[in-house]
């Protein structure tokens, strides 16, 4: 279906064509998820709402809650406060949530609606019920992407609920930033193992990979507690992993609250959860058996399986902050990243990537706010072993008969992502075993008969 995509390469600066990003409000829904007992609220029109509860439900295979303003002519043009107002009694009297996270859309960033105004109004006349809290996060999605929108709500989280305290308990902040739910819960075991106490927020884990009990749970088990999130102001330290979808809010944090914070890199492959654990025992926690004995597996296969990863080359795509540590982990591996973009815009990001791959892959095309298209032309020009990204590359995979190894969001055309973490030396071993396999498995299928080796 791509096959007609030209070699020739135009500059474009007005023109996407298979986008590696999507907008906003996804980010900033999928965010509002890890509050305990929360129900994101989108604030526009209904066509939005169903286009994200759909993307994350394909991409989660979970029910995704959320409620919509319903903006229909008259809101477009009058502002859609009544239909907000409105809205909240509804969810307030029918589905009982602690919080609502309101997001915008483009609509209704538009019109220009007040949000803060319109919520304290609510509150003045007694649509919020008392202890019910109403948050919000402006994400236009003309502007940014989805993980600008999760970095908008995750600073949203701080600027409600972190109340300044003078005195610091010995408890740190992690925030996490735009992982799946496994690695959420595989971060706040590797700090839990290192001995250190932490609020994880937010927290999609039991929230977005529940299991299956038997019984519809409007609010499943999970998810940062309210009182947690009221005392991230407490915390001596704040760990923001990834800076474009943490950072943000640890600003804030360190602003509002005096919460000193450290920027790392997702903690994805061998380097990165180095640094991610060396912070953590600077912090003052322990290096432990069982954090050694993970990355000792880890060098193991790296190691056994050189021989099948060394000087393939190989193109990646995704979200930021996740791309940056792959980039630096394949590397590890003795690949050469080729192509590297996101869809998100930051020259951060290329000025990261082009750091990490400055002795190993110095010719490599690294861009963001770039699309698929401007990856394939790349790919027809200097070809690649192997494809690393989400699922919206198996049309480039076909076309090119290139292995694909899918990663990083969405994917909707494949499971595990949502039960085996990335991050760390466990989220590691489980990375590795299918790029090792995926390029295993194209060398059975090419190999001739003669070369087909029983043992590889
Ligand atoms: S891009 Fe804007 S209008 Fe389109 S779905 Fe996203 S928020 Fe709605």
């Amino acid at each position: 279906m791509l096959q007609h995509t030209p070699r020739e390469m135009a500059e474009r600066s007005a023109l996407q064509v298979n986008p590696a990003k999507t907008c906003q409000p996804i980010g900033a829904l999928y965010a509002a998820l890890g509050i305990e007992r929360c129900l994101p609220h989108s604030h526009g029109s209904q066509g939005c709402c169903s286009y994200h509860r759909s993307h994350l439900t394909r991409h989660y295979r979970e029910p995704v809650m959320a409620s919509t303003s319903s903006f229909t002519e008259g809101a477009s043009v009058f502002g859609g406060a009544p239909n907000l107002r409105q809205a909240l009694k509804t969810i307030f009297d029918v589905y009982h949530p602690d919080v609502v996270a309101v997001h915008t859309t483009c609509l209704s960033e538009t019109i220009g609606d007040d949000i803060p105004s319109i919520v304290k109004k609510a509150e003045e006349e007694g649509i919020i019920p008392p202890g019910k809290i109403v948050v919000h996060a402006n994400t236009p999605s003309y502007v940014g992407s989805h993980v600008t929108g999760f970095a908008n709500m995750v600073r949203g989280m701080v600027d409600y609920f972190a109340a300044p305290e003078e005195a610091k308990t010995n408890r740190i902040n992690v925030i996490p930033g735009y992982v799946e739910p496994p690695d959420m819960r595989e971060i706040r075991r590797m700090v839990a193992d290192a001995g250190l106490t932490a609020i994880v927020f937010p927290d999609t884990s039991g929230v977005l990979d529940a299991p299956q009990v038997g019984a519809f749970r409007m609010y499943p088990k999970g998810g940062t507690s309210v009182g947690e999130l009221r005392r991230t102001g407490e915390s001596r330290l704040t760990l923001a992993l990834g800076a474009f979808a943490s950072e943000p809010a640890a600003q804030l944090l360190e602003t509002q609250c005096g919460v000193p914070f450290k920027t790392l890199d997702c903690p994805l492959g061998v380097r990165a959860t180095d640094r991610f654990v060396e912070t953590l025992l600077e912090a003052g926690g322990t290096a432990t058996e069982v954090l050694e004995e993970d990355r000792g597996r880890l060098l193991d296969l790296m190691c056994d399986m050189q021989q099948h990863l060394y000087g393939r080359r190989v193109a990646l795509w995704g979200d930021p902050d996740p791309v940056i540590a792959l980039a630096e982990f394949v590397t590890d591996l003795g690949m050469i990243p080729k192509v590297v973009i996101t869809g998100t815009p930051g020259k951060r990001f290329e000025r990261r990537v082009k750091g990490i791959l400055k002795k190993t892959a110095p010719e490599a095309v690294v861009r963001a706010n770039a699309d698929l298209f401007f990856l394939h032309q790349v790919i027809k020009n200097d070809p690649v072993d192997l494809l690393i990204g989400n699922t919206y590359g198996k049309y480039i995979a076909r076309a090119e008969d290139l292995p694909l190894v899918r990663f990083g969001w969405p994917i909707l055309d494949r499971v595990g992502h949502t039960l085996f973490p990335t991050v760390g030396y466990r989220g590691g071993l489980h990375l590795l075993v299918r790029i090792v396999n995926t390029l295993l498995e194209r060398k059975d299928r090419d190999d001739p008969d003669e070369r087909l080796e029983l043992v590889l």
